[in-house]
């Protein structure tokens, strides 16, 4: 933070689930408009479910409303890298990243660093890399983001990040690259004496749950949409049920055939099961997009940004065209501004002598590495800013978890 920027609440996009904010960081859009509106999905168009745990996430289709930026990146003449980044190991617009690596979550933080460093430091270098680490969202789901537990997690990645950094200078692109580090979503404690369970309203066999608490997604049998509604409109005074077209406009989460007749979301620290035994998580996220304790932190360092700069908020859709500014890409049209994030930037900075001179050091690093950047989707900070789940444990359960694992 004394090097760089830190921003301290990033506004990230609903449902504050790990695909579509992922999606949201590479795209600048909103879930309704990139198409990957929740980790579980049904397109009754094309008649095909998605899954984050299935291999139907590796369909296309799903990803093709939008183009994320290692695609831009590349067709505008550039090489990207990605290790385990959401989506990067799935082939979209017919194109792959340039160098990728297939989603294995027993692949180290360690390893991942070396393969983007490797290809940052090729003969062909790439000059956008992309990185995504599992923890503190995959602990703070079983223990809860209040358990004591979770100060190690946190030091574990403290630990992590400090063999980033001394990688990176190793490998003398510390002060050339710029690096950033965020994440998709923060995390609420649960707790078993707040559970909602809609057994106790409403009759399964007349609905198909298509995404899971805290924001239920429900498809209705046939001709029952009005009977289910009306069944759970006012069941429980910590459930807000809408109608999709009833979806508040603010929420941007109502255009899209993925998003379902009914949605159910719960407020904070609630959970909505069909019944007490379906499986609980003590941490969880997806909560309304307005919730401080939903929103990721951002940091960021490198010869492109000002030192020792705080700020208060920016949107998640910000990042994409901020991106795009870095590596000198036109963006394609998105949801975010990179007026809402220039003050970030040494380009912005007041012109007094010191910071010109700060101005031609960056200008000169410009000219060879041609904007290089390092996304490092992770989170570092306190307990509440959590990440996305990959818990191999809870496989076989709803919530989050891992995708297929495609090497053995
Ligand atoms: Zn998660």
């Amino acid at each position: 933070m004394k090097d760089g920027v830190h921003v301290e609440q990033v506004t990230n996009v609903f449902i504050t689930k790990t695909y579509p904010n992922h999606y949201t960081m590479v795209t600048g859009l909103y879930a309704e408009d990139h198409g990957i509106v929740a980790n579980e999905m049904y397109d009754p168009v094309l008649n095909e479910t998605f899954s984050m745990n299935h291999m139907t996430m590796y369909n296309p289709k799903f990803w093709e409303h939008a183009y994320p930026v290692w695609i831009t990146n590349q067709i505008q003449g550039h090489r990207s890298g990605a290790a385990m980044w959401p989506g990067t190991d799935v082939k979209i617009h017919g194109a792959f990243p340039t160098h990728y690596l297939l989603y294995n979550e027993s692949v180290s933080f360690q390893e991942r660093v070396a393969k983007l460093i490797e290809w940052f430091t090729s003969e062909e270098p790439i000059n956008l890399g992309l990185l995504y680490w599992e923890q503190p969202d995959e602990m703070g789901h079983i223990l809860g983001p209040d358990d004591p537990g979770m100060e190690l997690v946190i030091m574990e990645i403290d630990n992590l990040l400090s063999h980033l950094v001394r990688e990176l200078k190793r490998a003398e692109l510390w002060d050339t690259l710029n690096v950033i580090i965020t994440s998709d979503h923060g995390m609420a404690q649960s707790s078993r004496d707040r559970i909602i369970e809609l057994d106790q309203y409403v009759d399964r066999d007349l609905y198909m749950m298509i995404d899971h608490s805290p924001d239920v997604a429900i498809l209705p049998a046939e001709g029952k949409l009005d009977e289910v509604y009306n069944a759970l409109v006012k069941a429980h005074p910590h459930m807000t049920v809408y109608k999709k077209e009833d979806i508040p406009s603010r929420l941007h989460y109502r255009h899209s055939t993925r998003i379902q007749p009914i949605l159910a979301v719960a407020d904070e620290g609630w959970e909505i099961l069909q019944n007490k035994s379906d499986h609980f998580n003590l941490g969880n996220h997806g909560y309304d997009n307005t919730l401080p304790d939903m929103h990721p932190i951002f940091l960021a360092h490198g010869p492109a940004f000002r030192k020792n700069i705080s700020k208060q908020a920016m949107n998640s859709t910000d990042l994409y065209p901020l991106l795009c500014h870095l590596l000198g890409l036109e963006p394609l049209p998105s949801n975010g501004s990179l007026d809402n994030v220039k003050d970030l930037l040494v380009s912005a900075a007041p012109k007094e002598p010191q910071d010109r001179s700060r101005q031609e050091s960056y200008a000169r690093f410009f000219g060879v590495f041609l904007g290089s950047v390092l996304v490092i989707g992770f989170l570092v900070v306190f307990i509440k800013y959590l990440t996305r789940s990959q818990v191999s444990a809870l496989r076989d359960q709803h919530g989050e978890i891992a995708q297929p694992l495609l090497q053995s």
